[in-house]
């Protein structure tokens, strides 16, 4: 099923500002409230769905991927393009602040321990890095940049005009938390004037209108550990977006996106490559030069009557275990080439090999014309 549009579930145009999407939502929650209609799936879709389109709509840069790119900002991490510097929401970060925003001691008891200001800790953010299996062998340094807000340096994030102090929220009478009637019950919630700081701000800052955040380009320096693999995911703990008004920040999280090599397979720690060579070295013998993942090279010696498939394993020659010292294993599979496009020689030797091949230089033809035989008979 398609999914809605996020404007059309909270039934509002595309202009409302935060206080009547904030409006429009508590309207819906309240009457679709799972406690209220309890069993119904209807009601509890309707729920979810308020509640995502809200949770995108709410937060500045949610929803200004939402009206650049629809639903696809949120789907492989922002923006619908791959590789380098995605940037998108973080599905599922924040419905259980907003689920207590509004129903904070809904029936009672239900009320979580992360505190008032839990409402106010800043937005997750992903950050999706590529890189190549080289670099996920040796481990790097890398500055990633991207848009975030920051704390306005202004007002120290409180929102009001330096030298200026906020006054009590004259909807709240300064405690944070309002109570109004819906049908049969009566519902303690967040202010929604003050957002539960019991604070009014009669003197906006200038630079940052009173939201105390500013958006600014943030430049980070990460150290991607050796051996991290295609998936894995890096948390940097309040590298995301400033809370408000005091809450706390969110996280930064990287994404790794392991590029595939040329050359070596990789499987967790593990490399494996094909390496081809001619029935010649391979019935002879020989000994072979490699690549290994560290730029250098290792030699392997290849016994004769080497058969096609078999592996030779250069022990701790695969990729690093993370935060560990011990590396894992490089697989090498022999490939034995027919040869193609003979040239006169070349088929008169072979020509003359063959009439000299006899039952012991190709023992599993022996054995299985003898298998065949023993068929035929029976
Ligand atoms: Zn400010
Ligand atoms: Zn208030």
């Amino acid at each position: 099923m398609a999914k809605r549009d996020y404007y059309d579930v909270l039934g509002v145009n595309k202009s409302a500002s935060p206080e009547e999407l904030k409006s429009a939502y508590r309207k819906l929650a309240v009457k679709y409230h799972p406690d209220k209609n309890p069993g119904d799936k209807g009601a509890e879709e309707k729920f979810k769905e308020a509640s995502e389109a809200y949770g995108i709509l709410s937060d500045k840069s949610k929803k200004e991927n939402y009206d650049n790119f629809g639903h696809a900002a949120f789907e492989n991490g922002g923006g619908g393009q791959s590789g380098f510097g995605g940037f998108g929401g973080f599905s599922g970060a924040d419905f259980s602040d907003i689920f207590e925003d509004f129903f904070g001691d809904f029936g009672g008891g239900r009320r979580s321990s992360r505190g008032r200001n839990s409402n106010n800790r800043g937005s997750d953010l992903r950050y999706d890095l590529s890189i190549t299996l080289e670099e996920a062998y040796a481990g790097k340094k890398q500055n990633i940049q991207f848009s975030t807000s920051e704390k306005c340096n202004t007002c120290k994030g409180n929102g009001s005009k330096p030298g200026s102090s906020p006054d009590r929220c004259t909807y709240c009478g300064g405690n944070g938390r309002v109570r109004s009637n819906q049908g049969f019950f009566t519902v303690q919630q967040t202010c929604p004037q003050c957002a539960g700081s019991g604070e009014e701000i009669t003197n906006p800052c200038s630079d940052c209108n009173g939201q105390g955040n500013t958006q600014t380009s943030k430049k980070v320096s990460v150290t991607i550990p050796k051996g991290v693999d295609d998936g894995t995911r890096i948390r940097l703990a309040g590298k995301g977006e400033a809370g408000t008004r005091g809450g706390a920040s969110g996280d930064l999280y990287l994404f790794i996106n392991v590029k595939s090599h040329e050359l070596f397979k990789r499987s967790d720690v593990n490399l494996f490559f094909e390496f081809p060579i001619s029935i010649a070295d391979a019935a002879l013998g020989t000994t072979i030069e490699i690549p290994t993942i560290d730029g250098k090279k290792a030699k392997i010696k290849i016994p004769d009557g080497t058969q096609d498939g078999k592996q030779f394993r250069l022990k701790g020659k695969g990729m690093p275990f993370m935060r560990r010292g011990d590396f894992g294993d490089l697989y090498v599979q022999i490939k034995t080439e027919v040869p193609v496009y003979l040239n006169k020689e070349q088929r008169s030797l072979l020509e003359k090999f063959r009439e000299i091949e006899n039952d012991k230089s190709n023992p599993s033809i022996k054995k299985f014309f003898q298998k065949a035989k023993d068929f035929w008979k029976s």
